[in-house]
């Protein structure tokens, strides 16, 4: 494990900038938000979109810094409207190069995000929810017991706080919601992120690089479906329901035959990329039998399969991580089946950054509180 360097901020530095302030927030605007916005301040609409390429392609955060504005309107907009820039409280780097970044919220509450780089893709694994209701029994998460929704700032404020702290020449090209919590829980935030991550005025990220996982929220994937034609990841991880219902609460409302009914609708009429996430854990859900059911599920609605290979944590110490040669003979089972099956490269295990591993305890409360300020970059007129 290493950490990154981090300038050392006070305190009070980082609670002003998380205090919360009666000021509009611009980051939980659309950009068509932005235009009722600008109207009500008798502004004409094109000082929307200006206001969007500062926001989103020079990532400012200085209204005083967005110099084709007049000194009257950035002065006011100082006064009256705020931009969500999220404190980085910790960031640790993984010897493989993932990034893990611990962000505070106005409230204290906070949360994480996860960069995994790798030769043609920057993916950002952003957080939804702090902590999860949901209560899988292998999830980290879930130890921190049921949270609330973030915000469509604060959704945006991971994706622009670690946007500032890339090399110039990079940005981010792809966003799984994969990190804390379940996004379908929060699905008008997670509605308007999705706008502002795709406005192709903006950051212009393509449908199709956006995943969504979800522990299986029936009604809330159709609405999804209907709406947005995003990737999903389905957090499958047993294949019949008592096995599940173990593992994941959420299959006693929506059990596994309710669940591939509402896939097959979904993937049949938007034509939706669907992959199912097994988590393999030892003696649980690694046998030959759970390959024939996991490959028949995935045929039924032409899914891929990511095998993850457990990933062991303090927060469930009665599951382990299968042998090796257990995890290639469960691929090899779904292979000679004629299902598409890949093993997840784990990514950021020493840093605590891999799937399933993502919480914030208490007693971990002591992080170092070397908060900073990143810079503002692609500083251009607009
Ligand atoms: S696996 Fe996902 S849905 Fe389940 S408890 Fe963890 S964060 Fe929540």
């Amino acid at each position: 494990m290493q950490s990154q360097p981090a300038s050392t901020v006070s305190e009070s530095s980082i609670a002003s900038q998380t205090e919360t302030t009666s000021k509009i927030e611009l980051l939980n605007m659309t950009q068509e938000d932005l235009k009722g916005f600008f109207a009500s301040l008798n502004e004409p609409p094109f000082r929307a979109k200006q206001v969007f390429k500062w926001l989103y392609h020079a990532l400012e955060t200085d209204f005083m810094e967005m110099t084709n504005l007049s000194l009257k309107l950035r002065t006011k907009l100082t006064q009256i409207a705020s931009i969500t820039d999220l404190p980085l409280l910790h960031e640790q780097q993984s010897q493989d190069g993932t990034r893990k970044f611990l962000f505070g919220l106005h409230d204290g509450a906070r949360i994480e995000s996860v960069l995994i780089p790798d030769e043609k893709r920057n993916t950002l694994c952003i957080s939804s929810q702090v902590g999860c209701a949901l209560a899988c029994k292998f999830c980290y998460t879930a130890t921190m017991g049921p949270g609330r929704n973030l915000t469509v700032a604060e959704y945006m404020g991971q994706f622009l706080g670690v946007s500032r702290r890339l090399p110039e020449d990079q940005r981010i090209t792809n966003v799984v919601f994969m990190g804390m919590g379940e996004p379908l829980v929060n699905l008008k935030n997670l509605f308007s992120t999705l706008d502002l991550l795709t406005d192709d005025s903006g950051l212009n990220i393509g449908k199709r690089r956006i995943t969504i996982s979800t522990a299986g929220l029936c009604p809330q994937l159709l609405e999804l479906s209907e709406k947005v034609p995003v990737r999903l990841a389905i957090s499958l991880h047993a294949t019949t329901d008592e096995q599940r219902d173990e593992l994941m609460p959420i299959n006693k409302r929506y059990n596994i035959k309710k669940l591939f009914e509402t896939l097959r609708h979904c993937s049949t009429k938007k034509r939706l990329p669907v992959t199912l996430e097994y988590t393999l854990i030892d003696q649980v859900n690694d046998s030959d039998a759970d390959a024939r059911r996991l490959a028949k599920l995935a045929h039924s609605i032409h899914a891929k399969v990511n095998l993850i290979p457990y990933n062991e944590h303090p927060g469930a110490p009665d599951y382990k991580r299968p042998s090796a040669a257990r995890i290639e003979r469960f691929r090899d089972n779904l292979q000679k089946a004629h299902v598409r099956a890949t093993k997840r490269a784990t990514r950021g295990d020493d840093i605590s950054a891999a799937c399933g591993q993502l919480a914030i305890l208490a007693e971990e409360s002591e992080v170092p509180t070397s908060a900073f300020k990143a810079p503002s970059r692609r500083k251009t007129k607009r």
